[in-house]
Protein backbone atom coordinates (compact mmCIF):
# COMPACT_ATOMS: atom_id res chain seq x y z
CA UNK A 1 0.00 0.00 0.00
CA UNK A 2 1.54 2.99 -1.33
CA UNK A 3 0.64 7.09 0.35
CA UNK A 4 1.10 7.86 -3.14
CA UNK A 5 0.63 6.78 -6.91
CA UNK A 6 1.57 9.36 -9.81
CA UNK A 7 0.84 8.80 -13.16
CA UNK A 8 2.64 10.51 -15.62
CA UNK A 9 6.22 11.87 -15.09
CA UNK A 10 6.16 14.99 -16.93
CA UNK A 11 7.10 18.29 -14.93
CA UNK A 12 3.96 18.09 -13.09
CA UNK A 13 3.82 14.25 -11.87
CA UNK A 14 7.39 13.96 -11.14
CA UNK A 15 8.40 16.54 -9.13
CA UNK A 16 5.18 15.81 -7.09
CA UNK A 17 6.45 12.39 -6.29
CA UNK A 18 10.28 13.72 -6.02
CA UNK A 19 8.69 16.01 -3.39
CA UNK A 20 6.09 13.65 -1.47
CA UNK A 21 9.33 11.33 -1.00
CA UNK A 22 11.73 13.87 0.14
CA UNK A 23 10.15 16.33 1.63
CA UNK A 24 7.40 14.17 3.82
CA UNK A 25 9.30 10.71 3.72
CA UNK A 26 5.88 8.93 2.09
CA UNK A 27 5.88 6.10 -0.29
CA UNK A 28 5.73 6.81 -3.24
CA UNK A 29 5.15 4.66 -6.93
CA UNK A 30 5.82 6.88 -10.46
CA UNK A 31 4.56 5.13 -13.53
CA UNK A 32 5.40 6.35 -17.10
CA UNK A 33 4.43 4.86 -19.81
CA UNK A 34 7.12 6.37 -22.11
CA UNK A 35 10.17 8.30 -21.06
CA UNK A 36 11.08 10.34 -18.01
CA UNK A 37 10.21 13.64 -18.28
CA UNK A 38 6.78 13.54 -20.10
CA UNK A 39 6.26 16.27 -23.18
CA UNK A 40 8.29 19.33 -21.64
CA UNK A 41 11.86 17.52 -21.04
CA UNK A 42 11.18 15.11 -24.35
CA UNK A 43 9.65 16.89 -27.37
CA UNK A 44 8.38 20.49 -25.53
CA UNK A 45 10.21 23.09 -23.69
CA UNK A 46 13.70 21.47 -23.53
CA UNK A 47 14.43 20.16 -27.22
CA UNK A 48 12.39 23.66 -28.35
CA UNK A 49 14.75 25.32 -27.05
CA UNK A 50 18.32 23.91 -28.21
CA UNK A 51 16.88 24.16 -31.38
CA UNK A 52 16.36 28.19 -30.36
CA UNK A 53 20.25 28.12 -28.88
CA UNK A 54 21.56 27.05 -31.97
CA UNK A 55 19.87 29.67 -33.65
CA UNK A 56 21.15 31.99 -31.88
CA UNK A 57 24.52 30.73 -32.21
CA UNK A 58 23.83 31.64 -36.17
CA UNK A 59 22.68 34.78 -35.37
CA UNK A 60 25.37 35.63 -32.93
CA UNK A 61 28.00 34.79 -35.61
CA UNK A 62 26.34 36.50 -38.19
CA UNK A 63 26.82 39.73 -36.08
CA UNK A 64 29.34 39.42 -34.53
CA UNK A 65 31.09 42.19 -36.64
CA UNK A 66 28.83 44.69 -34.37
CA UNK A 67 31.29 43.10 -31.23
CA UNK A 68 34.58 43.70 -33.53
CA UNK A 69 34.90 39.95 -34.58
CA UNK A 70 35.35 38.72 -37.73
CA UNK A 71 33.76 35.42 -38.86
CA UNK A 72 35.91 33.91 -41.92
CA UNK A 73 33.68 32.33 -44.57
CA UNK A 74 30.14 32.79 -43.26
CA UNK A 75 28.17 30.71 -40.89
CA UNK A 76 25.91 28.04 -41.61
CA UNK A 77 23.55 25.76 -39.86
CA UNK A 78 23.74 22.23 -39.94
CA UNK A 79 20.17 21.14 -38.65
CA UNK A 80 21.53 17.23 -38.42
CA UNK A 81 24.23 18.34 -36.01
CA UNK A 82 21.65 20.48 -34.43
CA UNK A 83 19.45 17.63 -33.96
CA UNK A 84 22.06 15.29 -32.65
CA UNK A 85 23.06 18.10 -29.99
CA UNK A 86 19.14 18.08 -29.31
CA UNK A 87 19.40 14.39 -28.72
CA UNK A 88 22.24 14.47 -26.20
CA UNK A 89 20.77 17.76 -23.74
CA UNK A 90 17.61 15.57 -23.47
CA UNK A 91 19.11 12.45 -23.16
CA UNK A 92 21.53 13.36 -20.11
CA UNK A 93 18.23 15.65 -18.70
CA UNK A 94 16.01 12.48 -18.86
CA UNK A 95 18.76 10.61 -16.82
CA UNK A 96 19.04 13.36 -14.60
CA UNK A 97 15.24 12.95 -13.79
CA UNK A 98 16.11 9.20 -13.55
CA UNK A 99 18.52 10.21 -10.74
CA UNK A 100 16.37 12.42 -8.80
CA UNK A 101 14.01 9.73 -8.01
CA UNK A 102 16.10 7.16 -7.52
CA UNK A 103 17.62 9.30 -4.97
CA UNK A 104 14.20 10.44 -3.00
CA UNK A 105 13.50 6.39 -3.26
CA UNK A 106 10.17 6.94 -5.65
CA UNK A 107 9.57 3.42 -7.24
CA UNK A 108 9.58 4.35 -11.32
CA UNK A 109 6.88 1.12 -12.84
CA UNK A 110 7.77 1.79 -16.62
CA UNK A 111 3.75 1.04 -17.82
CA UNK A 112 0.49 2.16 -19.29
CA UNK A 113 -1.25 2.70 -16.57
CA UNK A 114 -5.44 2.71 -15.42
CA UNK A 115 -7.58 3.50 -12.46
CA UNK A 116 -9.65 0.47 -11.81
CA UNK A 117 -11.11 1.40 -8.90
CA UNK A 118 -10.89 4.03 -6.27
CA UNK A 119 -7.07 3.88 -4.58
CA UNK A 120 -6.02 1.02 -7.33
CA UNK A 121 -4.28 1.32 -10.23
CA UNK A 122 -3.32 -1.47 -12.73
CA UNK A 123 0.03 -1.38 -14.92
CA UNK A 124 1.82 -4.41 -16.73
CA UNK A 125 -0.59 -6.62 -15.38
CA UNK A 126 -0.55 -5.85 -11.89
CA UNK A 127 -3.17 -3.80 -9.74
CA UNK A 128 -1.09 -1.38 -7.21
CA UNK A 129 -2.57 0.35 -4.11
CA UNK A 130 -2.44 3.72 -2.71
CA UNK A 131 -3.55 5.91 -0.37
CA UNK A 132 -4.36 9.24 -3.12
CA UNK A 133 -3.38 8.83 -6.79
CA UNK A 134 -2.24 11.96 -8.82
CA UNK A 135 -3.14 12.16 -12.46
CA UNK A 136 -0.58 14.20 -14.02
CA UNK A 137 -0.93 12.11 -17.87
CA UNK A 138 -0.42 15.75 -19.43
CA UNK A 139 -1.24 16.43 -22.74
CA UNK A 140 -0.89 15.74 -26.84
CA UNK A 141 -1.37 17.80 -30.14
CA UNK A 142 -4.92 18.45 -31.21
CA UNK A 143 -5.92 17.41 -34.81
CA UNK A 144 -8.90 19.19 -34.98
CA UNK A 145 -11.31 18.32 -37.88
CA UNK A 146 -9.70 19.99 -40.99
CA UNK A 147 -10.09 17.82 -44.28
CA UNK A 148 -6.60 16.58 -45.35
CA UNK A 149 -4.28 17.02 -41.58
CA UNK A 150 -4.86 13.68 -40.25
CA UNK A 151 -2.47 10.95 -41.49
CA UNK A 152 -0.47 13.61 -44.14
CA UNK A 153 2.96 12.36 -44.22
CA UNK A 154 3.67 16.00 -45.06
CA UNK A 155 1.68 17.49 -42.14
CA UNK A 156 3.81 17.45 -39.07
CA UNK A 157 2.32 18.52 -35.26
CA UNK A 158 5.26 19.51 -32.72
CA UNK A 159 6.72 16.09 -32.10
CA UNK A 160 7.27 15.48 -35.63
CA UNK A 161 8.52 18.59 -36.30
CA UNK A 162 11.34 18.30 -33.55
CA UNK A 163 12.49 14.86 -35.25
CA UNK A 164 13.56 16.61 -38.15
CA UNK A 165 17.13 16.68 -39.66
CA UNK A 166 17.01 18.15 -42.73
CA UNK A 167 15.92 21.90 -42.33
CA UNK A 168 12.91 22.71 -45.12
CA UNK A 169 13.10 25.39 -47.36
CA UNK A 170 9.36 26.52 -46.75
CA UNK A 171 7.44 25.63 -43.82
CA UNK A 172 3.69 26.31 -43.52
CA UNK A 173 2.85 26.80 -40.25
CA UNK A 174 -1.25 26.81 -38.81
CA UNK A 175 -1.78 28.37 -36.05
CA UNK A 176 -0.10 31.42 -34.36
CA UNK A 177 0.71 30.46 -30.81
CA UNK A 178 3.47 30.21 -28.63
CA UNK A 179 4.34 26.65 -30.47
CA UNK A 180 3.76 27.50 -33.74
CA UNK A 181 5.72 31.36 -33.33
CA UNK A 182 8.49 29.49 -31.58
CA UNK A 183 8.50 27.09 -34.53
CA UNK A 184 8.35 29.96 -37.21
CA UNK A 185 11.59 31.65 -35.11
CA UNK A 186 14.05 29.14 -35.43
CA UNK A 187 12.92 27.52 -38.75
CA UNK A 188 13.02 31.16 -40.30
CA UNK A 189 16.73 31.51 -38.75
CA UNK A 190 17.87 28.51 -40.40
CA UNK A 191 17.03 29.49 -43.92
CA UNK A 192 13.05 28.52 -44.28
CA UNK A 193 10.81 30.72 -46.17
CA UNK A 194 8.26 30.97 -43.05
CA UNK A 195 4.09 31.40 -43.40
CA UNK A 196 1.79 31.09 -40.74
CA UNK A 197 -2.10 31.08 -40.88
CA UNK A 198 -4.04 32.49 -38.07
CA UNK A 199 -7.60 32.46 -37.29
CA UNK A 200 -7.32 35.20 -34.81
CA UNK A 201 -6.68 38.66 -36.09
CA UNK A 202 -3.94 38.67 -33.42
CA UNK A 203 -0.67 36.23 -33.03
CA UNK A 204 0.12 34.86 -29.92
CA UNK A 205 -3.17 36.00 -28.08
CA UNK A 206 -2.14 35.21 -24.27
CA UNK A 207 0.52 38.09 -24.65
CA UNK A 208 0.04 41.89 -24.16
CA UNK A 209 -1.38 43.78 -27.21
CA UNK A 210 1.15 46.19 -27.18
CA UNK A 211 4.26 43.61 -27.10
CA UNK A 212 2.33 41.55 -29.28
CA UNK A 213 2.21 43.75 -32.61
CA UNK A 214 6.02 44.64 -31.23
CA UNK A 215 6.68 40.93 -31.64
CA UNK A 216 4.53 40.59 -35.01
CA UNK A 217 6.97 43.41 -36.49
CA UNK A 218 10.18 41.92 -35.66
CA UNK A 219 9.39 38.32 -36.92
CA UNK A 220 7.52 39.74 -39.96
CA UNK A 221 11.32 41.61 -40.48
CA UNK A 222 13.05 38.12 -39.84
CA UNK A 223 11.57 37.52 -43.34
CA UNK A 224 8.46 35.15 -41.43
CA UNK A 225 5.07 35.91 -43.08
CA UNK A 226 1.71 36.48 -41.14
CA UNK A 227 -1.58 35.82 -42.30
CA UNK A 228 -3.88 36.51 -39.91
CA UNK A 229 -7.98 36.23 -39.28
CA UNK A 230 -7.35 33.89 -42.46
CA UNK A 231 -9.58 30.64 -41.76
CA UNK A 232 -7.98 27.24 -43.18
CA UNK A 233 -10.13 25.65 -45.16
CA UNK A 234 -8.44 21.74 -45.96
CA UNK A 235 -5.27 20.85 -46.65
CA UNK A 236 -3.86 18.72 -50.28
CA UNK A 237 -0.47 17.47 -49.60
CA UNK A 238 1.96 20.11 -48.11
CA UNK A 239 -0.37 22.99 -49.68
CA UNK A 240 -2.53 24.38 -47.57
CA UNK A 241 -5.84 25.74 -48.95
CA UNK A 242 -7.13 28.62 -46.49
CA UNK A 243 -9.83 31.84 -47.00
CA UNK A 244 -8.34 35.37 -46.64
CA UNK A 245 -9.87 37.89 -44.72
CA UNK A 246 -12.28 38.94 -47.00
CA UNK A 247 -12.90 35.15 -47.53
CA UNK A 248 -10.96 34.96 -51.11
CA UNK A 249 -9.69 31.24 -51.25
CA UNK A 250 -5.67 31.49 -51.27
CA UNK A 251 -3.40 28.30 -51.00
CA UNK A 252 0.86 28.32 -49.60
CA UNK A 253 2.63 24.91 -50.22
CA UNK A 254 5.94 24.38 -48.12
CA UNK A 255 7.71 21.36 -47.47
CA UNK A 256 5.81 20.49 -44.70
CA UNK A 257 2.93 21.67 -43.03
CA UNK A 258 3.32 22.21 -39.21
CA UNK A 259 -0.21 22.05 -37.56
CA UNK A 260 0.26 24.12 -33.87
CA UNK A 261 -3.43 24.47 -33.51
CA UNK A 262 -3.29 23.70 -29.75
CA UNK A 263 -2.98 20.91 -27.02
CA UNK A 264 -5.93 18.05 -26.36
CA UNK A 265 -5.46 16.73 -22.37
CA UNK A 266 -4.72 12.90 -21.52
CA UNK A 267 -8.10 11.23 -20.34
CA UNK A 268 -9.18 8.72 -22.59
CA UNK A 269 -8.99 5.01 -21.61
CA UNK A 270 -7.70 6.25 -17.55
CA UNK A 271 -10.91 4.43 -16.21
CA UNK A 272 -11.91 8.39 -15.95
CA UNK A 273 -15.13 8.01 -17.08
CA UNK A 274 -16.05 4.53 -14.90
CA UNK A 275 -14.85 6.51 -11.34
CA UNK A 276 -17.44 9.44 -12.79
CA UNK A 277 -14.50 11.83 -12.08
CA UNK A 278 -15.58 15.30 -13.48
CA UNK A 279 -14.45 16.48 -17.30
CA UNK A 280 -15.06 19.52 -18.95
CA UNK A 281 -13.93 20.14 -22.80
CA UNK A 282 -10.00 21.27 -21.53
CA UNK A 283 -9.76 18.01 -19.49
CA UNK A 284 -9.93 16.82 -15.45
CA UNK A 285 -12.15 19.46 -13.37
CA UNK A 286 -9.95 20.29 -10.39
CA UNK A 287 -10.29 22.97 -7.49
CA UNK A 288 -7.21 25.32 -6.48
CA UNK A 289 -5.87 22.48 -3.98
CA UNK A 290 -5.86 20.08 -6.66
CA UNK A 291 -8.82 17.77 -5.49
CA UNK A 292 -10.58 16.44 -8.74
CA UNK A 293 -14.79 15.28 -7.59
CA UNK A 294 -13.57 11.97 -6.29
CA UNK A 295 -11.95 11.57 -2.63
CA UNK A 296 -8.65 10.51 -2.66
CA UNK A 297 -7.94 11.70 -6.82
CA UNK A 298 -5.90 14.22 -7.48
CA UNK A 299 -4.92 15.67 -10.69
CA UNK A 300 -2.33 18.52 -12.03
CA UNK A 301 -0.72 19.82 -14.60
CA UNK A 302 -1.90 19.65 -18.91
CA UNK A 303 -4.24 17.20 -17.94
CA UNK A 304 -6.29 19.43 -16.18
CA UNK A 305 -6.27 21.93 -19.25
CA UNK A 306 -5.76 24.82 -17.24
CA UNK A 307 -2.78 26.54 -17.63
CA UNK A 308 -0.41 24.53 -19.85
CA UNK A 309 2.97 25.39 -18.64
CA UNK A 310 5.63 22.90 -17.32
CA UNK A 311 5.96 25.27 -14.16
CA UNK A 312 2.25 25.92 -13.76
CA UNK A 313 2.63 21.88 -13.85
CA UNK A 314 4.80 21.11 -11.09
CA UNK A 315 3.73 24.03 -8.58
CA UNK A 316 0.24 22.27 -8.56
CA UNK A 317 1.59 19.17 -8.14
CA UNK A 318 3.11 20.29 -5.31
CA UNK A 319 0.59 22.29 -4.25
CA UNK A 320 -2.19 18.49 -4.30
CA UNK A 321 0.84 16.57 -2.07
CA UNK A 322 1.02 19.85 0.42
CA UNK A 323 -2.89 19.22 0.56
CA UNK A 324 -3.15 15.17 0.72
CA UNK A 325 -0.46 15.18 3.69
CA UNK A 326 -1.95 17.93 5.88
CA UNK A 327 -0.48 21.03 5.04
CA UNK A 328 -2.42 23.87 4.04
CA UNK A 329 -1.59 25.05 0.21
CA UNK A 330 -3.51 26.91 -2.41
CA UNK A 331 -2.88 27.42 -6.35
CA UNK A 332 -2.73 30.69 -7.58
CA UNK A 333 -2.75 31.65 -11.01
CA UNK A 334 -2.36 35.18 -9.90
CA UNK A 335 1.54 35.58 -10.98
CA UNK A 336 2.13 32.97 -13.48
CA UNK A 337 5.44 33.95 -15.69
CA UNK A 338 5.49 33.28 -19.32
CA UNK A 339 7.81 33.47 -21.95
CA UNK A 340 7.82 33.03 -25.83
CA UNK A 341 11.11 31.98 -26.18
CA UNK A 342 11.54 33.53 -29.97
CA UNK A 343 14.14 35.82 -30.80
CA UNK A 344 13.71 38.61 -29.70
CA UNK A 345 12.02 36.81 -26.83
CA UNK A 346 8.58 38.17 -25.09
CA UNK A 347 8.13 37.54 -20.67
CA UNK A 348 5.32 38.86 -18.90
CA UNK A 349 3.60 38.19 -15.59
CA UNK A 350 0.43 39.29 -14.47
CA UNK A 351 -2.19 41.24 -16.33
CA UNK A 352 -2.32 42.78 -19.47
CA UNK A 353 -3.24 46.06 -20.57
CA UNK A 354 -6.10 44.65 -22.35
CA UNK A 355 -7.36 42.15 -19.71
CA UNK A 356 -7.43 45.51 -17.00
CA UNK A 357 -9.51 47.72 -19.34
CA UNK A 358 -11.94 44.79 -19.67
CA UNK A 359 -12.28 44.48 -16.17
CA UNK A 360 -12.56 47.84 -15.96
CA UNK A 361 -9.52 48.35 -13.28
CA UNK A 362 -8.15 51.78 -13.37
CA UNK A 363 -3.92 51.64 -13.87
CA UNK A 364 -0.88 53.46 -15.03
CA UNK A 365 1.43 52.24 -17.84
CA UNK A 366 5.07 52.76 -17.62
CA UNK A 367 7.13 52.11 -20.42
CA UNK A 368 10.52 52.27 -21.12
CA UNK A 369 13.16 51.02 -23.57
CA UNK A 370 15.19 48.42 -22.10
CA UNK A 371 18.46 50.15 -23.04
CA UNK A 372 18.11 52.10 -20.12
CA UNK A 373 19.83 49.45 -18.74
CA UNK A 374 23.33 49.80 -20.01
CA UNK A 375 23.97 46.29 -19.92
CA UNK A 376 21.40 45.96 -23.09
CA UNK A 377 23.35 47.80 -25.03
CA UNK A 378 26.90 45.81 -23.78
CA UNK A 379 24.65 42.57 -24.74
CA UNK A 380 22.22 43.18 -27.72
CA UNK A 381 24.16 45.50 -29.85
CA UNK A 382 21.86 47.25 -32.38
CA UNK A 383 18.89 45.73 -31.35
CA UNK A 384 16.16 47.21 -29.24
CA UNK A 385 13.75 45.85 -26.29
CA UNK A 386 10.99 47.44 -24.29
CA UNK A 387 9.65 47.34 -20.68
CA UNK A 388 6.31 47.90 -19.49
CA UNK A 389 4.72 48.05 -16.52
CA UNK A 390 1.08 48.22 -15.07
CA UNK A 391 0.43 49.58 -11.93
CA UNK A 392 -2.61 50.27 -9.96
CA UNK A 393 -3.64 53.62 -10.59
CA UNK A 394 -4.78 54.82 -6.97
CA UNK A 395 -1.86 52.93 -4.42
CA UNK A 396 0.84 51.80 -7.50
CA UNK A 397 0.64 47.96 -6.76
CA UNK A 398 2.66 46.03 -9.89
CA UNK A 399 -0.21 44.61 -11.84
CA UNK A 400 1.79 43.32 -15.06
CA UNK A 401 4.89 43.47 -15.89
CA UNK A 402 5.66 42.66 -19.89
CA UNK A 403 9.13 42.49 -21.94
CA UNK A 404 10.21 42.03 -25.83
CA UNK A 405 13.94 42.15 -26.67
CA UNK A 406 16.75 40.75 -24.16
CA UNK A 407 16.62 37.72 -22.01
CA UNK A 408 13.28 38.95 -20.17
CA UNK A 409 12.53 35.42 -19.08
CA UNK A 410 15.91 35.09 -17.10
CA UNK A 411 14.79 38.29 -15.01
CA UNK A 412 10.66 38.08 -14.91
CA UNK A 413 10.72 35.36 -11.91
CA UNK A 414 11.50 38.90 -9.86
CA UNK A 415 8.59 40.55 -11.62
CA UNK A 416 6.57 37.61 -10.39
CA UNK A 417 7.30 37.67 -6.98
CA UNK A 418 6.34 41.67 -7.52
CA UNK A 419 2.89 40.75 -8.70
CA UNK A 420 2.51 37.94 -6.25
CA UNK A 421 3.30 39.40 -3.44
CA UNK A 422 1.39 42.96 -4.27
CA UNK A 423 4.82 44.99 -3.67
CA UNK A 424 3.66 48.94 -4.96
CA UNK A 425 6.21 51.33 -6.86
CA UNK A 426 7.91 52.09 -3.37
CA UNK A 427 8.55 48.42 -2.30
CA UNK A 428 10.00 48.00 -5.83
CA UNK A 429 12.61 51.19 -5.49
CA UNK A 430 13.74 48.99 -2.16
CA UNK A 431 14.48 46.07 -4.11
CA UNK A 432 18.15 46.50 -5.06
CA UNK A 433 18.79 44.92 -8.72
CA UNK A 434 22.33 43.80 -9.59
CA UNK A 435 23.99 46.38 -11.63
CA UNK A 436 24.77 45.75 -14.57
CA UNK A 437 22.04 43.40 -15.28
CA UNK A 438 19.21 44.07 -18.21
CA UNK A 439 17.03 43.40 -15.13
CA UNK A 440 17.24 46.54 -13.93
CA UNK A 441 15.33 48.18 -16.96
CA UNK A 442 12.33 47.13 -15.03
CA UNK A 443 13.34 49.35 -12.23
CA UNK A 444 14.40 51.96 -14.49
CA UNK A 445 10.98 51.76 -16.00
CA UNK A 446 9.58 51.80 -12.49
CA UNK A 447 11.51 55.23 -11.74
CA UNK A 448 11.81 57.01 -14.88
CA UNK A 449 8.63 55.89 -16.66
P1 LIG B 1 3.46 15.99 -19.62
O1 LIG B 1 4.77 16.65 -19.62
O2 LIG B 1 2.71 15.89 -20.90
O3 LIG B 1 3.71 14.53 -19.05
C1 LIG B 1 2.70 13.58 -18.96
C2 LIG B 1 3.30 12.20 -18.94
O4 LIG B 1 2.29 11.25 -18.65
C3 LIG B 1 3.90 11.78 -20.27
O5 LIG B 1 5.25 11.40 -20.09
C4 LIG B 1 3.04 10.60 -20.71
O6 LIG B 1 3.78 9.60 -21.41
C5 LIG B 1 2.55 10.06 -19.37
N1 LIG B 1 1.31 9.30 -19.47
C6 LIG B 1 0.17 9.65 -20.14
N2 LIG B 1 -0.78 8.69 -19.98
C7 LIG B 1 -0.22 7.72 -19.20
C8 LIG B 1 -0.70 6.49 -18.69
N3 LIG B 1 -1.94 6.04 -18.94
N4 LIG B 1 0.13 5.75 -17.93
C9 LIG B 1 1.40 6.18 -17.67
N5 LIG B 1 1.91 7.34 -18.13
C10 LIG B 1 1.09 8.10 -18.88
N6 LIG B 1 6.01 24.84 -21.19
C11 LIG B 1 6.78 25.76 -20.57
O7 LIG B 1 6.55 26.05 -19.39
N7 LIG B 1 7.84 26.35 -21.22
C12 LIG B 1 8.14 26.07 -22.51
O8 LIG B 1 9.08 26.63 -23.06
C13 LIG B 1 7.34 25.12 -23.19
N8 LIG B 1 7.61 24.80 -24.47
C14 LIG B 1 6.85 23.84 -25.08
C15 LIG B 1 7.14 23.51 -26.39
C16 LIG B 1 6.40 22.56 -27.06
C17 LIG B 1 6.73 22.19 -28.48
C18 LIG B 1 5.34 21.87 -26.35
C19 LIG B 1 4.54 20.80 -27.04
C20 LIG B 1 5.04 22.19 -25.05
C21 LIG B 1 5.78 23.18 -24.40
N9 LIG B 1 5.51 23.56 -23.09
C22 LIG B 1 6.27 24.51 -22.46
C23 LIG B 1 4.39 22.95 -22.33
C24 LIG B 1 4.91 21.88 -21.37
O9 LIG B 1 5.62 20.91 -22.08
C25 LIG B 1 3.76 21.25 -20.62
O10 LIG B 1 2.99 22.27 -20.01
C26 LIG B 1 4.24 20.29 -19.56
O11 LIG B 1 5.01 19.25 -20.13
C27 LIG B 1 3.06 19.69 -18.80
O12 LIG B 1 3.54 18.81 -17.85
P2 LIG B 1 2.63 17.61 -17.33
O13 LIG B 1 3.43 16.95 -16.25
O14 LIG B 1 1.29 18.09 -17.01
O15 LIG B 1 2.45 16.62 -18.58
Amino acid sequence: MYDLMVIGAGPGGYEAAAYAARHFGKSVVLFEKDELGGTCLNVGCIPTKTFLRSAKALEDCEDAGRYGIEVAGGAKLDMAKVQARKQQVVSQLVKGVGGLLKAAKVEVVKAATKIVAPGKVEAGGKVYEGANILVATGSVPACPPIPGLKDNPKVLDSTGILALDKAPAALVIIGGGVIGLEFASFFATAGAKVTIVEMMPKIAPVVDDEIGQKLQAELKKAGIVINLNCKVVKVEGSTLHYTDPEGKPCTVTGDYVLNATGRRAVTAGLGLEELKVDMNRKGIVTDDFGRTSVPGIWACGDVTGRVLLAHVATREGIVAVNNMFGVADRMSYKAIPSVVYTHPEVAQVGATEQELKAKGIAYRKLVQPMAVAGRFTVDYAGKSGTVKVLVGEKYGEVLGVHTIGGCGGEFICAASAFVGQEFTQATVLRTIFPHPTISEAVKDTVIHA
